[in-house]
């Protein structure tokens, strides 16, 4: 499978046409962003650390019945994917208080959310992705009801899969967000990645942060702290 024309360029990711009009080809780039991007920076080797990670993620995700866009890994920064039409909304689970929920509501960090918090957010970087209730998503069209309903399920899932699996390498899945899109028969499928860059991963002893926190937090060791995922979830 080749790269036939860059269809998009974002913030972590390349996006290639290949010769089959229904996969896409993902290039996981090294640049790092926070806060909408206005924080940046480059880390050699941090895309093929999120490459890795994100294509184990999804094919476990893949082999517990989850539908998901992943088809296979081609190399260290590249992986194959199903090209789909992506639903205009991030979805975020949290299993633990942190982030934008403290800012947004005042409420202390580090408190365990159970039933787990599912949340909206409009895919907008202008408008920088506001949270939306189901009432906003409804009255301006951004999903069916059905997809909705779909998204919460299949996202449930996901955060109980994950949860599991990170906890038995000493991992608390904190919080994370997930994209959704669709294809041309209108199936809901899993999309985009699911790495450090996209979830809080906490170390279970130590609460020590292993994710995109030190970036965003100058706390150092990035590229490490990733590292460090991947040496505990790679066989
Ligand atoms: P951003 O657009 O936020 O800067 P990225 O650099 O990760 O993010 O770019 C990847 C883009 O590809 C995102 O806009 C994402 O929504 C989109 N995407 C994710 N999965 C798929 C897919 N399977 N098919 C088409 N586009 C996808
Ligand atoms: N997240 C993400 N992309 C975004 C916003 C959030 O991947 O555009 C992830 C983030 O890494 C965290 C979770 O979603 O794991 C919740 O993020 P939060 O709302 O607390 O936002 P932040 O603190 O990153 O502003």
């Amino acid at each position: 499978m080749n790269k036939i024309k860059l269809i998009y360029e974002g913030k972590a990711k390349k996006v290639y046409e290949t010769d089959d009009p229904t996969l896409a080809i993902f290039e996981y780039k090294d640049s790092l962003t926070a806060f909408n991007a206005k924080k940046k920076d480059s880390l050699q080797g941090k895309g093929r650390l999120t490459n890795l990670i994100s294509a184990t993620f999804f094919e476990l995700l893949q082999s517990k019945n989850i539908p998901t866009h992943f088809v296979k890994l081609l190399d260290d920064n590249h992986q194959l994917v199903k090209k789909l039409k992506i639903i205009p909304l991030e979805v975020v689970v949290r299993n633990v208080s942190t982030g934008s929920l403290c800012k947004r509501l005042g409420v202390r960090e580090g408190l365990n959310l159970d039933p787990p918090l599912v949340e909206f957010y409009l895919k907008n970087d202008e408008l920088g992705d506001p949270l939306v209730t189901e009432d906003h998503i409804r009255a301006f069209s951004f999903a069916s009801k059905a997809q909705v309903e779909r998204m919460k399920q299949l996202s449930i899932k996901v955060n109980e899969i994950l949860s599991e699996f990170l906890l038995e390498r000493g991992i608390k899945l904190v919080d994370f967000k997930l994209e959704f899109g669709t294809d041309d028969d209108g199936n809901v499928y899993l999309a985009d990645e699911i790495s450090p860059d996209t979830c809080r991963f906490w170390d279970l002893s130590s609460s020590e942060r292993l994710d995109k926190d030190r970036f965003r937090k100058d706390l150092g060791n990035v590229l490490e702290a990733y590292e460090e995922i991947w040496r505990r979830i790679r066989e």
